[in-house]
Parts: C-alpha cells; structure tokens; sequence
C-alpha cells in the first residue's frame, strides 16, 4: 500500500529552502531572522540608532509594521521616514518567570505594545519594568547585541508611585 499523499496529519513546515541560500542575512538582524524585503529597512535603521516607519505616499499616515501598500487608503509603495519613536504604552505584560533560558537574568521584564507619536505601533521591551503602565509616555533606546540592534522604550516619567528615583 503506498504512502498517502494527502489526510488529517501534515509534515510540520520548515522555511523554504529556496532563496535563503541564496539570500544572505545582513549582518544587523536578530537570530532566526528571515530575509524580508519589507522588514529589512526596520532593522537597518535600528542598526544605525534611528526608528523608521513608512508614510503613505497619498493619505501621508504612517504604518508599522511596514506593507506593501496603504492599510487605509489602498495606495501602493511607502516612503520610509525617520521619526523620534516615541510614543504611549498601549497595552503589556510583565514577565515575572523566564519563559526561555536566555531570560533568566532579565526577569521581571515588561513588553508593551506602543502607539508611536505620528501613527504605528511597535511591540517592545519596557523599561524600567515596575514603570510601565498602559498610557505612559516612552522614549526609544537601543541595545546593541552581536550583529544586530534591538529597539527597548524607557519610561519618561509616570504619575504612578512605582517610579522613584
Ligand atoms: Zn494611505
């Protein structure tokens, strides 16, 4: 009887072995990175200590992650502009346990997702973690790991009591 083709249980997909040979990751993306035509502006500028995000070429609004095309008006193409990155905490959540070995010096840590000043929003890490709060205002910083540069948000100030000195 031979093997069938198709049923209830697939392979687990792998990346595409194509292209990624043939495509070297850039030296100034996270491991595990894939190469992607519209993230690799977010990572070079990252690289550089700069936050970018695209603005529609006709509405002018600007959208994070970048796309193809305009989420709101539909028009193709995006012009990458540089802009201060920061912004308000929407939402987050505080790690109190490591969830993978590599996080075990960095608990407790907090990630928000932030609304950026001008329109985006980018999920990052929050520091200081017991600052963090939904509507508090962050600034982005940026650490430099090997080969590659991560966007943090530190808080510019709070009402909260937590923040101290
Ligand atoms: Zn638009």
């Amino acid at each position: 009887m031979s093997s069938p083709v198709s049923g209830p249980e697939r392979p687990v997909s792998g990346p595409a072995d194509d292209a990624v040979d043939e495509q070297p990751v850039a030296s100034s993306r996270p491991p595990g990175y894939e190469p992607d035509l519209d993230g690799d502006p977010w990572w070079e500028a990252l690289a550089t200590h700069r936050v970018v995000v695209q603005a529609c070429p006709a509405c002018a609004r600007h959208r994070l992650p970048r796309m193809p095309s305009c989420p709101w008006c539909g028009t193709a193409g995006g012009d990458d502009v540089e802009i201060a990155g920061t912004g308000v905490v929407y939402s987050f959540v505080r790690a109190h346990r490591p969830l993978t070995p590599a996080m075990v010096d960095a608990v407790p840590y907090a990630v928000a997702a932030i609304d950026l000043d001008g329109g985006g929003r980018v999920f990052a890490r929050v520091e200081p973690p017991e600052a963090t709060a939904i509507g508090v205002r962050v600034r982005p910083t940026f650490v430099d790991h090997d080969g590659w540069t991560e966007l943090r948000m530190a808080v510019l100030h709070s009402a909260g009591p937590e923040v101290g000195a």
